[in-house]
């Protein structure tokens, strides 16, 4: 694709914005400075992600100033793996760069990113060494989250990876031909193959602002990476549906022995009472698992478009 001034663009950095006023002019700054040290045929793409605040405002200034920057406006919040993924449908780059609009991802790590892209891998993606200001409750489900996910999928997704990376035109080309609603962009990039490395780096704290992952956003974007990637709940299920029969015949087994040849016959509310509500509660358990594998079934039936573009830039 061309530029408005018809030049291939060397490196398209993406940047979701959700409540971010604060820190854009900063973000345009840091990231401009890095990204203009690899190439003048740069664009930045800002997706503003339904943001509450004055963030919209900024990114027109931002446009105001260099030509090169592109903004969507969303017509209302889609979650973070949207935004990314708006931005990925539309940049051109020979690379392209994802990175967070909140400065915890240092956007000087860009050029280490590129750096080892030179080296001949089509995917780069950064490592954070160490996560600073957040809480022990985000640091502990992430780090167990990751590991289970590991276990119970067969693609080698990074541990310890957010969604700052480099990645090549070649996998963006792959990327835009995923059609999932349900986004889980690092999953899906690691599917994906193709040669990986890494970079490590200190997570900076966010400065300004709180952060737009609430705790139902986690959960619903930990569910999305373990349906996407892998059917082992559904097997889990299957096990668990055998392992209670089984049981249960042992039990019934020493219920007729009790009552035909020591001739005590096991009473009792409390044993019946117990087994009911535990069967109750692995049965819905069960088909609630079942049930969030149909509910994306069902989203990718639909196939509503992912998004909605209030306004942009781009042509
Ligand atoms: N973000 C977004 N939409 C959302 C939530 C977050 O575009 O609904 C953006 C946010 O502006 C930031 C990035 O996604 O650039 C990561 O979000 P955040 O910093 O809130 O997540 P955390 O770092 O706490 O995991
Ligand atoms: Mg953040």
């Amino acid at each position: 694709m061309e530029t408005k001034n018809n030049k291939a663009i060397d490196i398209s950095v993406i940047v979701p914005i959700y409540n971010e006023q604060e820190i854009i002019t900063e973000l345009y700054d840091r990231i401009q400075k890095t990204v203009s040290q690899i190439s003048e045929n740069y664009e930045l793409i800002f997706v503003n992600d339904g943001s509450k605040d004055h963030s919209l405002l900024e990114l027109l200034k931002l446009t105001e100033i260099d030509n090169r920057v592109f903004y969507i406006n969303f017509s209302r919040n889609f979650g973070h793996q949207i935004a990314v993924t708006a931005g990925i449908d539309k940049c051109s780059g020979e690379v392209v760069v994802i990175i967070d609009g909140d400065l915890q991802d240092p956007p000087e790590l860009i050029m280490e990113l590129y750096d080892k892209h030179k080296e001949g891998f089509e995917i780069v993606y950064a490592r954070r060494r160490e996560r600073k200001g957040e809480s022990f409750f985000k640091k502990t489900t992430a780090k167990m989250f990751y590991r289970t996910l590991r276990k119970i999928t067969s693609i080698d997704i990074p541990l310890d990876t957010g969604d700052f990376r480099l990645i090549d035109k070649q996998v963006v080309h792959y990327l835009k031909q995923m059609p999932e609603q349900n986004k889980f962009l690092r999953g899906q990039i690691a599917w994906l193959g193709f040669r990986q490395s890494e970079v490590l780096f200190d997570r900076d704290e966010r400065r300004f602002g709180k952060t737009g992952y609430s705790l139902g956003k986690m959960v619903k974007f930990a569910m999305d990476g373990i349906t996407s990637f892998s059917d082992k709940p559904l097997q889990l299920v299957t096990k668990i549906g055998f392992s209670i029969s089984f049981l249960s015949f042992i039990i019934i087994l020493y219920a007729i022995y009790s009552h035909y040849i020591l001739n005590q016959t096991i009473t009792g509310w409390t044993s019946l009472i117990i087994s009911s509500m535990f069967i109750g509660g692995v049965q819905l358990i069960s088909i609630g698992i079942i049930g969030e594998y149909i509910s994306r079934i069902n989203k990718n039936v639909m196939n509503r478009p992912l998004y909605i573009i209030e306004k942009s830039n781009f042509k």
